[in-house]
């Protein structure tokens, strides 16, 4: 039975918590986390420090990414005794590049309800300051660790019409800022969200190329935790058809890339620089 009539018993709670500032937090965070039978947290640690400023004294069980499996049965007995169960992780929305996938998706497989209690997020609120597009976007959570692995998602990302979001640490800040100005080019702009939240916020944006020397000049600025939102690739205009570019791809097959751009335009009145990107961004 669940201890608070307020709750639904037999339902999954996914709780958020603040992510920097704890004036973020809720009335409704704070009572579910209170009221749930049990709360799972990413590190029990971390959430009863956060608990005891609440002064709430809930019960914790820790569900990390290394425990997660093995505690999806636990769960779901709990929830199938009609308890109401909570999981948070330690900053932010639960399951954002965070644990608790396997949880959910047990979850819906067993036709148990799943209930958000909505609150920050570090992605959505850098995309809400980036001055990016925001009406369509794509997040690839932590880039790789490895430089190589690292180039060729940043290739790909490069080609994303939409904006980008990613999550770096500020031990290969600066590293990462450096391989997006070479694969994805100096011209992109680029919003380094810093410290969301806290007290040293800082927004950053413009290019890459204006934002790397500033980044590499200030060491502050490669403190603390970090948003990466990248603008989308140039979107190819609707005179440039689709006709236009299989015939470009088509001439650059027996010529020189700067040539077969040189006979489009001649042919098309296009600009030269848009075909040429476009070129490159295809070959990429
Ligand atoms: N689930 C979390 C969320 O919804 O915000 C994200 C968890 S992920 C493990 C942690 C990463 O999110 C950090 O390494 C950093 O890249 C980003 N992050 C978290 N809090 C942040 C903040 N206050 N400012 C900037 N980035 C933050």
């Amino acid at each position: 039975m669940t201890k608070n009539a307020a709750l639904k018993p037999g339902v999954l709670y996914i709780i958020a918590t603040p992510i920097g500032n704890l004036a973020d937090l809720s009335g409704r965070m704070r009572d579910t986390m209170q009221q749930v039978d049990v709360l799972y947290a990413e590190d029990t640690r971390h959430t009863g420090k956060l608990c005891r400023e609440m002064g709430i004294n809930p019960h914790l069980r820790s569900l990390h990414d290394h425990n997660e499996a093995g505690r999806v049965q636990e769960v779901l007995d709990r929830l199938r005794s009609d308890e109401a169960v909570g999981l948070v992780s330690d900053a932010g929305t639960p399951l954002i590049s965070d644990p608790g996938y396997r949880i959910v998706a047990a979850c819906h497989k067993a036709s148990i309800a799943v209930s958000p209690v909505p609150g920050p997020s570090a992605v959505i609120a850098a995309l809400s300051v980036c001055g990016l597009p925001t009406d369509r976007f794509s997040f690839f959570g932590f880039l790789p660790a490895r430089s190589l692995a690292r180039r060729e998602l940043l290739t790909e990302i490069a080609g994303v019409a939409s904006t980008s979001v990613f999550f770096e640490s500020k031990h290969r800040l600066l590293e990462c800022l450096n391989d997006i100005c070479e694969v994805v080019g100096e011209d992109r702009r680029i919003c380094i969200a810093r410290e969301l939240s806290k007290t040293f916020e800082t927004i950053l944006h413009g290019t890459v190329g204006e934002l790397l020397p500033q980044v590499r000049e200030n060491h502050h600025w490669q403190k603390g935790e970090f948003v990466l939102v990248l603008d989308g690739a140039q979107q190819v205009k609707s005179e440039f058809s689709a006709q236009i570019q299989s015939l470009l791809l088509a001439i650059a097959k027996e010529a020189a890339p700067k040539k077969a751009v040189s006979i489009v335009a001649a042919h098309t009145g296009l600009d030269k620089k848009l075909l040429y990107d476009w070129l490159v961004a295809q070959k990429r």
